[in-house]
């Protein structure tokens, strides 16, 4: 049977994120992913600053559009912001090859891959775990669960649901030419397009990526939400569109992020942002926060457990408790948001901005700022 030091299951972001800073450490690595490479993922394809400057090697050939401003507005308001920075706020790829190239950058360091394989089960043994895969048992001393959203591997290994999932869906749509000439040249977000949420517009090189999310547990209809976002934006000529619908966990799990040999990063852990749900940036952080832990604690489990809880402790979940603030009064409380706004609109978008560029960190102390500003407010989210 072939024994690895990490196994690492999903090559996407954390996973190949995790793989290639493991692999760099001379660990003997394996991604298992159950798609063939590459694969179609359901995202925006969005790749903020902070997430792209990240990344220890050029993804430039893989990037569609860089965009240097960004605008967002407000349904039913005169509210609109725009930012601008020099360098790109947003550089927008397409999954499939983003996700590819990542998992080849790992490879090249000496990971493995096995792609159209699928984990089906878990059994624990001395020193680590058996994979029960449909190419056969696999051994690992350490195993990371970077599969996404759904995270099977999660369930697999005793982890209950406590992560705020929320709905969301893409679509891939070819515009004529007139459309594509007006909307490609901006990246926008609209607030409120989507009730306790928004909906957003992200040209590619040929195509728009127009989507909806809702960051409100609620029944609501995305599709239809969708089309009147394309009456928003005014466009005339559909000559192809593609739905992709998934859902985005915006909360941290409650259990923990480990157990045992078991690590989750990425979705599988709850890591995308609560305000915006940009998941990509996270996710990779997330890959190389759980690596380094394991790698540097490689003979002590319990050791790399605790390593993997400080690191995310410093940083990481600190923010998204604060971000998770911000959401709450961002989507559940109107009024407040929108005197907020008023008074702090663009500074606001100037601050996310810095966030997104991985210049300023989420504000701390967040709930004393909003009491200073409103004295009553009470937290109810
Ligand atoms: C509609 C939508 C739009 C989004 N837009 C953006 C955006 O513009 N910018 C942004 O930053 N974020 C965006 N996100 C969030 C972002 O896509 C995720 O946060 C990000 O992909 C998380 O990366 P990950 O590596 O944790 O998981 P994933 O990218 O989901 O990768 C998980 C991998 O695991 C594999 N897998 C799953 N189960 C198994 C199994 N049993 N065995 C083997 N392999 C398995 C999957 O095939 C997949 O390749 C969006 C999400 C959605 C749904």
């Amino acid at each position: 049977m072939n024994s690895f030091d990490i196994a690492i299951i999903g090559g996407g972001p954390a996973g190949a994120m995790a793989a290639y800073i493991a692999a760099s450490r001379n660990m003997k690595v394996l991604i298992i992913e159950k798609e063939m490479l590459p694969r179609y993922k359901t995202c925006g394809g969005g790749l903020v600053f902070r997430g792209r400057n990240r990344l220890p090697f050029d993804i430039s050939s893989l990037i569609q559009r860089e965009f240097h401003e960004l605008e967002v507005y407000f349904e039913n308001s005169t509210h609109y912001f725009s930012t601008k920075r020099t360098e790109p706020i947003i550089s927008m790829v397409m999954r499939d090859g983003f996700d590819a190239l990542l998992v080849d950058q790992a490879r090249e360091k000496g990971a493995q891959i096995m792609d159209k394989t699928q984990l089906n089960g878990l059994v624990p043994v001395e020193n680590g775990l058996i994979l029960q895969t449909s190419a056969g048992n696999i051994q690992c001393r350490y195993l990371i669960a970077a599969d996404g959203a759904l995270s099977p591997t999660a369930k697999m290994a005793g982890w209950g649901e406590s992560r705020k999932l929320i709905p969301a869906l893409e679509y891939e749509v070819t515009v004529g030419k007139a459309d594509f000439e007006r909307l490609s040249k901006k990246v926008r977000f609209d607030v409120d397009a989507v009730p306790h949420g928004y909906a957003w517009c992200f040209p590619k090189e040929n195509h728009l990526s127009i989507g909806v999310g809702c960051l409100k547990k609620q029944k609501i209809n995305l599709k239809a939400l969708y089309q009147d976002y394309l009456e928003k934006l005014g466009i005339k000529e559909i000559l192809s569109a593609s739905a992709h619908g998934f859902q985005i966990p915006i909360s941290p799990r409650k259990e923990g992020f480990s157990k045992g040999p078991v690590f989750l990063a990425g979705d599988a852990a709850g890591f995308a942002d609560p305000l915006t749900a940009e998941g990509i940036s996270n996710a990779l952080y997330s890959g190389e926060l759980v690596a380094s832990a394991i790698a540097e604690n490689f003979e002590h489990v319990q050791i790399a457990n605790l390593a993997y809880q400080k690191k995310l402790e410093e940083k990481l979940l600190p923010e998204l408790k604060t971000s998770a603030i911000m959401g709450w009064v961002f989507y559940t409380q109107p009024s407040l948001r929108n005197l907020l706004i008023q008074k702090y609109g663009q500074k606001g978008c100037e601050l996310l901005t810095d966030i997104f560029m991985g210049k300023k960190p989420f504000p701390d102390k967040i709930k004393n700022r909003l009491k200073e500003i409103i004295p009553m407010l009470k937290f109810t989210g």
